[in-house]
């Protein structure tokens, strides 16, 4: 934000809109976001909107902001919605909006195609599926099954207290075929909701299947369809096949947005050696016992860290740049920042007592459930890109682990996604490409719950504009509009795929939230989100609305 006084900046951007001769730039909207954000409501009123020179009846997308300004007066965060969706349909031409029937196209059958097809095909549109596999496999997926996790079997927290436990809230409100299978196929993981991903893929999968308005066609899609009346949301997640890459790289000329996922190893339960681990959760949290945890000595630790960080690695292209997503850092990265890091990241102690020594060990890997008779374990967080040979080297270097067998081993990935701030409009659709949506981790929001999140956003979205609604974004202060603002609004320099976490919550947006603590804060955002999404929904209530 530059040094601009509010209110200058303020009666700038109001020439600017009225004037409506051009779309907003992402600065100016960033600039307008900052004004509400600093200014006092007699700022706004006089500078933005000077009663005196109200001349209503001129121009629609002033009259529909003066009047849903006036309304929502004490709730800057609707109307600064409001801002952006009339913004984003003074920018639509009036042949986008079509209500005629139209086939929605859906290219993945993954966490966020699945989601999508399921909101759409419950609200009475018709659906085609596309998934290519099993005729097209990725690098990653093993199964045919819809919904298959590549990786971790976590659908992360549980906790009301945390972000994706708050955004779960919303998913189940509007009704979520992943949560719904998800809680099915659950298995024990202490606060996590960790899932059997057969029973899981299954689950979704039949139901899918077995819809009435859903078509399956199995076979690659290489472009979007965009006849008259046609839709298309691309949910053809990280690994998306490479034609169908090329012509997204090609519409949104996004070549430079990748970065590397990994996967952690899965090791065969029986051979885990239990005389050298035990099993509890961290700090006793989430009812049954369910993390297998194998401690280290401060010897066996450094011992570890030195095989992972002489082990050979699996290369990088040439022409690829290293560039890990955080959340999802291989250990070997994690150990390049320092000998301890690892203990200070997933090879934590704290909250673990060895009942062996009756001692916090000096390090501990965790190990969770794969499945609902346990007989596979995940090592929690330990992405990595060892070459097998050094991986189970040094794996097997951890005493619980020194006769293991593995069912998986780690491995990375290339990942593709597109700058979403630059290349898609608030409704998730392609700037240039109307009739073409995107969603789930193309997109840049990571995660399986997130991809799935992304797929409702972008079917609520296309279920507005085929019912002839308003475009209606839920609010910042809820998980699902925090998720969407990070992918609209991020400055596109800056954008990084992210999952849902507390940093993309606003304080400001949340009622009576100054001064208090980052618990308290916490407690009152998660308490306060369901109610502004029920608020949303609410507001748009035909969307959500099911056929029968
Ligand atoms: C290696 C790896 C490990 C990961 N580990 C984790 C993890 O541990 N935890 C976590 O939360 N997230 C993890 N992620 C991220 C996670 O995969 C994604 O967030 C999630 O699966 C993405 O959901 P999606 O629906 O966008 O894509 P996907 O679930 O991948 O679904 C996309 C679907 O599209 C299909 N498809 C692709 N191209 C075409 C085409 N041209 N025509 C037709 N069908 C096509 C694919 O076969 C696939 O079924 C990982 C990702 C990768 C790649």
């Amino acid at each position: 934000m530059s040094t601009e006084r509010p209110e200058v900046v303020a009666r700038h951007l109001r020439k600017t809109l009225l004037a409506r001769q051009r779309e907003f730039s992402f600065e100016e909207f960033t600039k307008l976001i900052e004004v509400l954000r600093v200014s006092s409501e007699r700022v706004l009123t006089e500078a933005f909107f000077a009663p005196s020179k109200l001349d209503k009846g001129i121009d629609p997308v002033r009259d529909h902001l003066i009047h849903s300004y006036l309304k929502s007066i004490s709730d800057p965060v609707s109307w600064r919605n409001e801002c952006k969706t009339m913004l984003f349909l003074s920018t639509v031409k009036s042949n986008e909006i079509s209500t005629h029937p139209s086939t929605i196209h859906i290219i993945g059958a993954g966490l966020a195609g699945s989601e999508a097809a399921y909101f759409l095909a419950e609200r009475g549109f018709d659906v085609v599926l596309h998934e290519m596999r099993p005729i097209k496999k990725t690098e990653a997926h093993h199964t045919g099954q819809f919904a298959e996790l590549v990786c971790s079997n976590s659908l992360k927290s549980k906790s009301p207290v945390s972000a994706p436990g708050i955004m779960k809230a919303e998913m189940r409100a509007i009704g979520s075929l992943i949560l719904d299978s998800a809680e099915t196929a659950q298995v024990p993981a202490g606060d996590a909701l960790a899932v059997d991903r057969d029973v899981f893929a299954l689950a979704v999968t039949e139901k899918l299947k077995n819809h009435p308005k859903i078509r399956i066609e199995h076979g690659e899609v290489t472009a979007p369809f965009e006849g008259e009346n046609e839709i298309t949301l691309i949910a053809s997640g990280p690994l998306t096949s490479e034609a169908l890459a090329g012509w997204i790289q090609s519409a949104t000329g996004a070549d430079d947005c990748y970065f590397y996922d990994a996967i952690a190893p899965i090791i065969e339960a029986s051979t885990i050696d239990m005389e050298n681990a035990f099993i509890a959760n961290r700090y006793d949290k989430g009812g049954e016992e369910a993390y297998i945890n194998c401690p280290m000595t401060q010897e066996e630790y450094y011992a570890f860290i030195d095989a992972v960080m002489t082990g050979e690695m699996v290369p990088t292209k040439n022409f690829e740049k290293e560039k890990y997503f955080q959340g999802c850092q291989p250990i070997e990265a994690i150990c390049a920042t320092g000998k301890d890091s690892l203990r200070f990241g997933p090879m934590k102690p704290v909250g673990l007592t060895n009942p062996t020594t009756g001692r916090r060990p000096y390090a501990a890997v965790q190990l969770r459930p794969e499945n609902r008779a346990k007989t596979a374990y995940n090592i929690v967080g330990f992405q990595t890109r060892l070459k097998y040979g050094a991986q189970q080297k040094a794996l097997r270097m951890i005493p619980a682990l020194k006769n293991a067998e593995f069912l998986r081993m780690g491995s990375m990935h290339r990942n593709t996604y597109v700058c979403s701030p630059r290349a898609l409009r608030p409704d998730l659709s392609l700037k240039g490409h109307p009739r073409v949506y995107l969603a789930g981790q193309i997109t840049g929001v990571e995660g399986y719950l997130e991809s799935a999140a992304c797929g409702m956003l972008a079917a609520t979205f296309i279920a507005q504009r085929l019912k002839g609604t308003h475009h209606h974004a839920p609010p910042s202060n809820t998980a699902l509009g925090s998720l969407l603002s990070h992918l609209t609004l991020t400055e596109p320099k800056n954008f990084q795929p992210n999952n849902i976490q507390f940093a993309l919550f606003d304080p400001k947006f949340y009622e009576g939230t100054d001064g208090m603590d980052r618990a308290e804060l916490r407690e009152t955002m998660s308490k306060q989100s369901p109610l502004y999404l029920q608020a949303w929904m609410k507001s748009c209530k035909e969307v959500f609305e099911k056929t029968n």
